[in-house]
């Protein structure tokens, strides 16, 4: 009787019951790089500039414009140091289409305002707008480090990290003490804490002289002489605050990583770490997206509605004299972003035959989107067909995903954004827990696979 089961039903394994012992060396071996690549990249620009390292070390080159071109040559474009673009050309003709894996590199934080800092009762504190979809209450009580960039009337930049150095301080956003949280507590958790009271509070010092602002003066002071710039350049900064906790193992067996920015850093790397391992030309043109603004709704000249993206595409067509919409129309794009892992603490939300499990692979999702699939993609029947075989033919440990319970919620990715310009698409990455947290939780087994899932589409064909 176990065989007709065997044979008619879709059943699925832990992944820890598939693996080689040889999988799992090179399981620790990839996720220590990861972790190490997101303890470092903390912001998008972060990411950038450490993938354009990356790929420099690997022979990768900035693409300008009229270069011509061979098989296995690797270029990048980077896209005014918030997103990033890599192509690894391919043997056949850019008409035939390229593989093309897109994962963003910006994550939920606190941002700065441009008129942020102020004192309050001899404390000084910096006023913030949050950035993308979080849970405010998850923000205080947790320490943060202040990243990001000031730029300067006269042209130059001045990159600004405080935080990450043991040595250096770090910033916090108070909450109110349980005695004194009785009308607090009767609040929704929506409520409890406030987009306006996300103030970070960063001095405490009056600076020694008669005046007003005495504590808003000595913190100004001490900023005018770490980097030299005075209250006005703030508007044409980007300071954000991160959750300043290290990335570490999980879990008696440390089969989990927890961390800030998995979401999507850790598809961003699995991509990333596959095209620079591409050892020779592939049959088709391979590309590599880390965008920008995903958080946000891909808006802007750094997301992935931009036609910076087209730009860099035609730009590759025009140097072998191929229209931009035919390789479109044969490309292939694997939108790899994180999707929700089934979390036992909160079964109430899942529908478990559908949602993603942790350390069952790479999760598939056909469609995103809320209430009927609005704002989805839906990628088709033939697309999944076609990564069916192509996992099953590489070792690729994989699940179907979906976001949830129907009407529960939902979500979206860059994929209707590749989707729209003609180009068949699919939602691919890493389920997650408590995702858009400051600190999210994925297993190894699934970074793993997601990275592996992604060098078989680079590599097919
Ligand atoms: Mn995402
Ligand atoms: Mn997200």
């Amino acid at each position: 009787m176990a065989e007709i089961r065997d044979e008619l039903f879709y059943r699925q394994k832990n992944g820890y019951d598939t693996m080689t012992t040889q999988q799992r060396i090179d399981m620790e071996d990839y996720c220590r790089g990861y972790m190490a690549f997101l303890n470092e990249a903390r912001t998008e620009r972060e990411a950038v500039k450490l993938a354009v390292e990356m790929a420099e070390d690997k022979g990768f080159v900035e693409y300008i414009d009229g270069m011509q071109l061979k098989a296995g040559d690797k270029v990048y474009r980077n896209n005014r140091g918030k997103s990033l673009m890599l192509a690894v050309i391919g043997k056949q003709s850019l008409e035939k289409g390229t593989v093309i894996a897109g994962a963003h590199v910006d994550s939920p934080r606190i941002d700065l305002k441009q008129n942020p800092l102020y004192e309050s009762d001899e404390l000084a504190y910096f006023k913030t707008h949050y950035y993308g979809g979080i849970k405010k209450y998850q923000w205080v009580t947790i320490p943060l480090e202040m990243h990001g960039v000031v730029a300067l009337k006269n042209g130059e930049t001045i990159d600004v990290t405080i935080g990450r150095d043991p040595a250096d301080p770090q910033f916090v956003i108070t909450d109110l003490l349980p005695h004194l949280g009785k009308d607090q507590m009767k609040k929704t958790m929506e409520e409890g804490i406030t987009g306006e009271g996300l103030n970070i509070l960063i001095g405490s010092i009056p600076y020694a002289d008669e005046g007003s602002d005495r504590v808003k003066l000595a913190v100004m002071s001490i900023l005018n002489d770490r980097y030299g710039i005075v209250e006005e350049d703030f508007l044409s900064a980007e300071l954000t605050a991160v959750p300043a906790f290290e990335v570490r193992e999980i879990g008696l067996d440390r089969s989990l990583i927890g961390g800030y920015g998995h979401d999507d850093r850790v598809c961003a790397y699995a991509e990333l770490k596959a095209i620079l391992d591409l050892d020779k030309a592939p049959e088709k043109t391979c590309v590599c997206i880390l965008a920008d603004k995903e958080e946000t709704g891909s808006d802007g000249v750094s997301g992935m509605q931009s036609s910076a993206f087209e730009c860099f595409m035609e730009e590759l067509c025009d140097s072998q004299n191929v229209p931009l919409r035919r390789c479109f129309a044969n490309s292939f794009c694997l939108s790899a972003d994180v999707t929700a892992a089934f979390d036992p603490n909160f079964p109430e939300v899942s529908e478990k035959r559908n949602d993603a499990k942790l350390n069952y692979g790479m999760g598939i999702c056909k469609f995103t989107g809320a209430r009927g699939k609005s704002g989805t993609s839906d990628a088709s029947a033939e697309v999944v067909a076609y990564l069916r075989k192509l996992f099953a033919e590489s070792g690729v440990v994989w699940q179907m995903s979906e976001l949830g319970k129907v009407d529960q919620g939902g979500g979206g990715t860059i994929a209707k954004y590749m989707a729209n310009r003609n180009i068949d698409t699919i939602d691919a990455g890493v389920p997650v827990m408590s995702m858009h947290s400051p600190f999210e939780v994925v297993a190894k087994f699934d970074c793993f696979m997601t990275y592996l899932g992604v060098l078989a589409a680079y590599k097919a064909f």
